[in-house]
């Protein structure tokens, strides 16, 4: 009987959140937070004016939208929320009126207090726990007042333990009915976060082509008037024009600006040369030996199958060296990286492993993204860089860490030839 009454408010406490996620979008947090506490001051006045009247009380779960407007409204949607619970309280009336004022203004300072840390975190699980934790709360309350008022109208004790009987199962609904909420609650906000994500990454990704297509008219105009500046240099043999090499090295610097925006935008494979890997992954480790000696970490190649790759060489190791630079940044003091190449069916499989930091599993989502950095002088754009140009040669990338233990990331490329017993040899 109780128990299918309070099932039925599960259903009245969660349809605030469905309305919510349903017909409004979380874009205006300043009005949302109204809007939490009157659709959730409604349940909690469906609640109350649907309550299971037994053994002289009135059983429902008005405290849940208390709670959840509380913690995921603010302040504004729980005094809305509570003064929906005094109005239809009162308006109920009954002999334990002052009571139920007191649980609830009670009640509502468990999640009051929890606001903070329930606004700090941003895990998923934790808050659907200070959400359940405040529905805890609000049951202590309940189960102390209504204790204390049958003590002082000296109940007798068959009555007490079916009281506490109702009590118990209340507070279970109530704590389930609380999660079930919260969890809702968070559906329906990672689902506008995501929504906000992809509007964002559709408008950077048409700003992006839109000045990667001026960029790329503007360089044309600029080589012509470096060549014609570099003939002029060649003619003036007297050196009446001392101003003509720095005018050339800053043109140089524009366009190297430019490229690497280009790059930056939307790689592409310019140079395509054919070139041996192995050695290749060695060159790029002895010019990266210094910062890892600078931090102390220990770099080592391992590369002895000898591989034949046709690709643009320059953004290879532009990508190599990012992704090798990282991996030495995230590594503490006497830890390693190794760089390793293998051979994997069709793929040349390059591994950079390091004893670094790692990451957790949201970093790891967050991982490429444009500016992302948890460096204080990070710009968070070379990983994305790098994945973008092993992506335009048709490689893949594929990252597993460990928070505390290290990152390996492992990249296949294409290859065109490898060293094969006797078949190919051109070294
Ligand atoms: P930046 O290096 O400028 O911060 P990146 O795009 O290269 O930008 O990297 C983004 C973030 O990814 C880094 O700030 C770091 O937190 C994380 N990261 C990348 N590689 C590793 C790694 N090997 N180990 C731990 N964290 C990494
Ligand atoms: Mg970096």
């Amino acid at each position: 009987m109780i128990v299918e009454k309070l099932l039925l408010h599960v259903l009245i406490v969660l349809a605030p959140i469905l309305i919510h996620s349903v017909f409004f979008s979380e874009r205006s947090i300043g009005r949302t937070s109204y809007l939490i506490g009157i659709l959730h001051g409604f349940s909690a006045a469906l609640c109350i004016l649907f309550a299971y009247e037994g053994l002289g009380f009135f059983w429902d779960l008005r405290y849940v939208p208390l709670v959840l407007a509380f913690l995921y409204g603010g302040l504004h949607s729980g005094f809305i929320v509570l003064a929906a619970i005094f109005i239809m309280r009162t308006f109920v009336g009954g002999d334990a009126l002052l009571y139920g004022y007191l649980i609830a203004i009670l009640s509502a300072a468990g999640p009051m207090l929890a606001g903070k840390s329930f606004n700090k975190t941003e895990k998923k699980w934790q808050r659907v726990m200070w959400a359940v934790l405040a529905a805890f709360w609000a049951v202590i309350i309940q189960q102390g007042v209504v204790l204390s008022y049958m003590t002082a109208s000296n109940a007798d004790i068959v009555y007490t333990a079916e009281v506490s009987y109702f009590i118990f199962i209340l507070g279970a609904i109530q704590m389930l009915g609380s999660g079930f909420a919260a969890l809702l609650h968070e559906a329906s906000i990672e689902r506008n976060r995501l929504q906000e994500e992809i509007f964002r990454a559709e408008k950077l990704n048409t700003l992006g082509e839109m000045a990667a297509s001026i960029a790329h008219e503007v360089r044309n105009p600029l080589t012509v008037v470096k060549g014609f500046l570099q003939l002029i240099k060649a003619d003036d043999k007297k050196g009446n024009l001392p101003y003509l090499p720095l005018i050339l090295s800053e043109l140089d610097r524009a366009e190297s600006i430019i490229s690497s925006y280009l790059n930056f935008a939307k790689p592409q494979l310019e140079i395509v040369e054919t070139f041996e890997l192995s050695n290749f992954l060695k060159d790029v480790t002895q010019l990266l030996n210094p910062l890892a000696l600078k931090k102390g970490v220990t770099l080592t190649c391992q590369a002895e199958t000898k591989i034949i790759l046709e690709t643009d060489r320059n953004q290879l190791r532009q990508a190599m060296i990012n992704l090798i630079k990282n991996a030495i940044e995230a590594t503490p003091e006497s830890g390693s990286v190794a760089i390793l190449l293998s051979v994997e069916g069709e793929k040349a499989e390059i591994t950079v492993a390091d004893t670094g930091i790692g990451m957790t599993k949201e970093q790891l989502a967050k991982l490429g993204s444009l500016y992302y950095s948890t460096k204080e002088k990070g710009t968070g754009l070379g990983t994305m860089v790098s994945l973008g140009i092993i992506d335009a040669m048709e490689g893949k990338t594929v990252y597993k860490s460990q928070p505390g233990i290290g990152t390996t990331v492992k990249i296949s490329l294409p290859y065109t030839a490898k060293e094969n017993a006797g078949t190919y040899d051109p070294f």
